[in-house]
């Protein structure tokens, strides 16, 4: 089953946001196999953003991370790499659709509220970063036969 990274960012913990988008994920049907609500470092902030170094927000983007505590959790499902980028909403919020969690909760791309992997790749990559392997738990949900038709 594929997993993913998701992040919701200081301005979603700030702004009373954490219950309304677990929510969305855990209606969509998704997993949640680990989670924890954490201060990120600006050295931990630099690693998960680091094909973003040397661009113009890049510093701005470390300040904004590291500003205040966030919620960290990897969510398993079918196609959730994919799945998670389409609820979040465009990297812009002003671009985002009405529906997306940035179109219905933020305006400015500096404040989008949330994070989640690019690619099942990245999605390993800032897992191996934020959570050590025995945080991640293995267990079944008696809704899953009514997720899925085939399990
Ligand atoms: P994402 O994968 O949709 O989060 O977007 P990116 O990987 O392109 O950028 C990472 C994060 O950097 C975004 O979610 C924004 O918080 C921030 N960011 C990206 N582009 C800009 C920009 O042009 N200005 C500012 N202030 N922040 C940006
Ligand atoms: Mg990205």
């Amino acid at each position: 089953m594929e997993r993913t990274f998701v992040m919701i960012k200081p301005d979603g913990v700030q702004r009373n946001l954490i219950g309304k988008i677990i929510s969305r994920f855990e209606d969509k049907g998704y997993r949640i196999v680990a989670m924890k609500l954490m201060q990120v470092t600006r050295d931990l902030a630099e690693r998960h953003y680091e094909e973003h170094r040397g661009k113009p927000f890049f510093e701005s983007l470390i300040d904004y991370i590291t500003s205040g505590p966030v919620v960290v959790m990897v969510l398993e499902g079918k196609d959730v790499v994919a799945g998670v980028r389409k609820m979040n909403g465009a990297t812009n919020p002003a671009e985002a659709a009405p529906g997306t969690i940035r179109g219905d909760y933020a305006l400015d791309i500096g404040r989008n509220v949330i994070h989640g992997a690019d690619s099942v790749e990245s999605a390993q990559r800032e897992i191996s970063i934020y959570f050590k392997e025995e945080e991640l738990l293995n267990y079944e949900k008696v809704t899953e036969k009514w997720i899925y038709e085939y399990e």
